[in-house]
């Protein structure tokens, strides 16, 4: 007989704007396969090289309200005010139930969410390595128009200062040393 799957501790990872998440996240995508991360929805348009169903879910504002009515996401926030992002529900409790590494790259808003619901996941605040690191992340980036950009450091503000709500802070000093700090963290909070 099989051992029966021990359930997986849900990992949640966020941080200020322009931390560097989506690029942890891509590059655990790539190199660490056990880890099994969330495909969230939204509603803003694809940029180049995404893959729907892939980084995202993506999908148009009605489709994005009948998921948040049926109650089929975990979680969702409107970012930086323009587009609606969430996390669907279901393929993150069968990831559990597997035994996976599960892990959510979400906004702030979405993990204060998922404390409500899922208090015993572990909650993990990725920081940059200074305040001028982090400015000067977000406007070398250069995807951004001057408005969305002030928009985005007024959010890393207030951000920054929740980093006190977190069980683990990892400093985003260098991806790929950042990414291997956070699979570890996962591998050693395995039940
Ligand atoms: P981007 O549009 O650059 O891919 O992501 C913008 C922001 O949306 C990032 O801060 C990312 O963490 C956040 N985000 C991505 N997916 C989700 C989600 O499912 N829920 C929430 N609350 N935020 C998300």
């Amino acid at each position: 007989m099989s051992e029966p799957e021990r359930p997986g501790r849900l990992v949640v990872v966020a941080g200020p704007t322009a931390v560097g998440k989506g690029t942890v996240a891509a590059y655990i995508r790539e190199h660490h396969p056990q880890v099994w991360l969330s495909v969230s929805a939204t509603t803003r348009p694809p940029r180049p090289g995404e893959i729907d169903g892939v980084h995202y879910f993506f999908v148009d504002d009605a489709e994005f309200d009948r998921m948040v009515d049926d109650g089929e996401l975990l979680e969702h926030a409107v970012v930086h005010g323009r587009a609606s992002y969430g996390t669907p529900r279901a393929p993150v409790e069968a990831a559990i139930a597997a035994g996976r590494l599960p892990l959510l790259e979400i906004d702030l808003q979405g993990a204060r969410q998922v404390r409500e619901t899922a208090p015993d996941a572990l909650f993990v605040f990725l920081a940059p390595p200074s305040w001028d690191e982090l400015v000067d992340r977000l406007v070398g980036r250069g995807t951004e128009t001057e408005e969305e950009r002030a928009a985005r450091l007024e959010t890393a503000k207030v951000e920054l200062a929740a980093q006190r709500e977190f069980d683990v802070t990892i400093v985003n000093d260098d991806v790929e040393r950042a990414a291997a700090e956070l699979v570890s963290l996962m591998e050693s909070q395995a039940r």
